[in-house]
């Protein structure tokens, strides 16, 4: 997103100015001096009627200021400088991505940006883009239910919004890359006590928190979704999460709720899968929302086929309930792990369809 000066709101972005609000991302010029400044700037605030706002350095620099030698705004990147680039890489997933249009993205040069996201990202943006294409694919080949899912990951690809640039949130870790190498992963296995469509549960999780909750239709199949999805992981039986199945069995069968909410995760994602799956944590258990739905209340209207691609790759079912989104009409959709244990899920939370 570029923050061009028509978007921003004056009496917030001057509030942030005389803050010295560092991560407020605009830039301002003094007219009176020619010089522009990032916010943060120890130089002395001037006077609002001298002031103009920008979006980006390459914006000021056209309209006349030169960079203060003091804040140096060429060479700082915004917060979000990352995720946009990101957003954008995962927009552009079948085209090459040329440096140069990254550092137009951020206002920066293309060198800065190819070093601020490797930074952050610990890969080049071409190797995150790689990385983000094999994952959509090995998804795709290995849910079973092909046509629904297929269909939205696909879909996904043509989404167009510009508008989910506009928060960052996490940042991809570069293992991600690596499908966990060099990670411990421990695991538990449990049956649902009704032994209906939900079979068996499995919790996988680092040290930071669970990264793996799946559904599967025995324990070994449950084990094998976790060494399939982290395969360069170190992976082995953990009978102290035995606890965190517990939990999750409980949150399932309606009770235990607050408990469950407190199992640490450790997702793992791009900013805007990250985004979705918070947004999906804030859906109340007997609650459904449309993708639609879902994508406009994240302020993202057009976004509804990306958001629909981010449910269908979460990776921990329960706790981030992707099973709380439906189709329009109420119609299930699809399932990573099933849509008859959607069904179930919804189910047992009392859900309205
Ligand atoms: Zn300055």
């Amino acid at each position: 997103m570029m923050i061009n000066a028509n978007t921003l709101d004056e009496e917030t972005v001057w509030r942030q100015l005389v803050a010295r609000d560092r991560n407020a991302e605009f830039f301002y010029g003094v007219s009176t001096t020619g010089v522009f400044c990032r916010p943060g700037c120890g130089s002395r605030p001037p006077l609002r009627e001298n002031t103009r706002f920008f979006g980006t350095p390459a914006d000021a620099r056209a309209a006349g200021f030169r960079a203060c030698k003091r804040c140096k705004p060429e060479e700082t990147v915004r917060p979000s400088a990352v995720a946009q680039m990101c957003a954008y890489l995962e927009r552009q997933i079948d085209k090459p991505v040329r440096l140069a249009t990254l550092g137009k993205l951020i206002g920066m040069s293309p060198f800065t940006a190819q070093r601020v996201f490797k930074q952050a990202m610990g890969a080049t943006p071409s190797q995150y883009q790689r990385a983000i294409r094999a994952n959509a694919l090995r998804n795709q080949l290995r849910d079973g239910e092909t046509n629904v899912t297929t269909a939205i990951y696909d879909a996904g690809y043509g989404s167009s919004s510009r508008a989910y640039e506009k928060t960052p949130l996490g940042m991809t870790p570069g293992r991600f890359l690596a499908g966990g190498r060099g990670e411990k992963i421990g695991f538990a296995t449990a049956e649902s006590s009704d032994a209906g469509p939900l079979g068996w549960i499995i919790v996988g999780s680092t040290e930071r928190g669970v990264c793996w909750l799946a559904l599967a239709d025995s324990p070994e199949a449950a084990e094998a979704s976790l060494r399939e999805e982290f395969p360069a992981a170190e992976i082995a039986s953990d009978p102290t999460l035995q606890k965190a199945v517990a939990t999750v069995l409980e949150r399932i069968a309606g009770g235990g709720g607050k408990q469950a909410q407190n199992l640490p995760l450790d997702l793992r994602g791009t900013a805007f899968q990250l985004r979705v799956w918070q947004a999906l944590q804030e859906i109340p258990a007997g609650e459904t929302k449309t993708y639609s739905q879902l994508a406009a209340e994240m302020g993202m209207p057009n976004s509804t086929r990306a958001v629909a691609r981010a449910c269908a790759t979460n990776r921990v079912s329960v706790l981030v309930p992707c099973h709380r989104v439906v189709g329009v009409s109420g119609s299930l959709t699809g399932y990573r792990w099933g849509v008859e244990r959607k069904r179930q899920l919804l189910k047992a939370e009392g859900a309205r369809r």
